[in-house]
């Protein structure tokens, strides 16, 4: 098998014995992981993320970059790491999370992708985005739209289309099973849950889709949210006040 770095490997061997051989057969089982870069950029403290392997290529998810330093230190991970990005992502569209998608599209030349039902929030963005002080911003609009089950590919890497609908009408998360990893913009977060007063918010759908959805995925499941910090399905279910499982005796 060949690797281009043991940087991406998981440290998980295998010993296996042949019972026919007098020599023992040593197999080495190498799991290929993706590895996640977070940033925080704008003043919603919003979190942008690059997911990328071991084959280099990446994708970009809700880059909330604005100011000029917010781009050159997303641009120079991306160009330190030697990474090509191959797709823009969006979880969903409001204005914290789609500052830079003009950025990054322009810069990397890559398709960018949303679910359908977040163009209208994607183009309301425009109407208000110099109230809330970024004269700056430019639209971009989408693609391609994803579906929910749909998966994304890049490098060696597929990635699930969750549609988590609630906090915006077509939110969705982006699901890693080999590494257990759910990028789930804000929908879920530490000991908390996304507005839902927003335009096309709603509590009831943002409960379900946590409860029905999320909370499906395995407990060891870490939550790469919009805001704030990592947390865990199992942490969450246990704890989080809004929706946390009951656990009944
Ligand atoms: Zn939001
Ligand atoms: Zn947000």
């Amino acid at each position: 098998m060949v690797v281009s770095s043991l940087n991406f490997l998981l440290n998980q061997t295998f010993q296996v014995f042949s019972l026919s051989a007098q020599r023992p057969e040593r197999i080495y089982y190498f799991y290929k992981m993706i590895k996640i870069e977070t940033f925080t950029f704008n003043p919603f403290q919003e979190n942008t993320f690059v997911v990328y392997d071991e084959t280099g290529e990446a994708v970009v998810i809700d880059p909330g970059c604005y100011e000029a330093h917010e781009k050159k230190e997303l641009a120079q991970f991306i160009e330190s790491s030697k990474l090509t990005v191959k797709l823009l992502l969006n979880t969903h569209c409001h204005i914290d999370h789609v500052l830079g998608n003009h950025f990054i599209k322009s810069k990397y030349q890559v398709p960018f992708l949303i679910h359908e039902k977040e163009l209208p929030v994607l183009q309301a963005v425009k109407s208000y985005a110099s109230n809330y002080g970024f004269p700056l911003y430019s639209e971009t609009l989408p693609d391609l739209f994803l579906k929910e089950h749909q998966p994304v590919l890049f490098g060696n890497t597929t990635m699930l289309t969750m549609l988590l609908p609630g906090h915006a009408p077509g939110h969705i998360g982006f699901y890693h099973s080999q590494s257990n990893s759910l990028l789930s913009g804000d929908v879920l977060f530490e000991s908390s849950i996304g507005r839902t007063d927003l335009p096309g918010g709603d509590y009831n759908t943002l409960i379900k889709s946590i409860q029905e959805k999320v909370f499906a995925l395995p407990d060891e499941t870490i939550v790469y949210a919009g805001h704030g910090n990592t947390t865990t399905v199992g942490e969450e279910k246990l704890t989080n006040p809004f929706c946390a499982i009951p656990v009944t005796r």
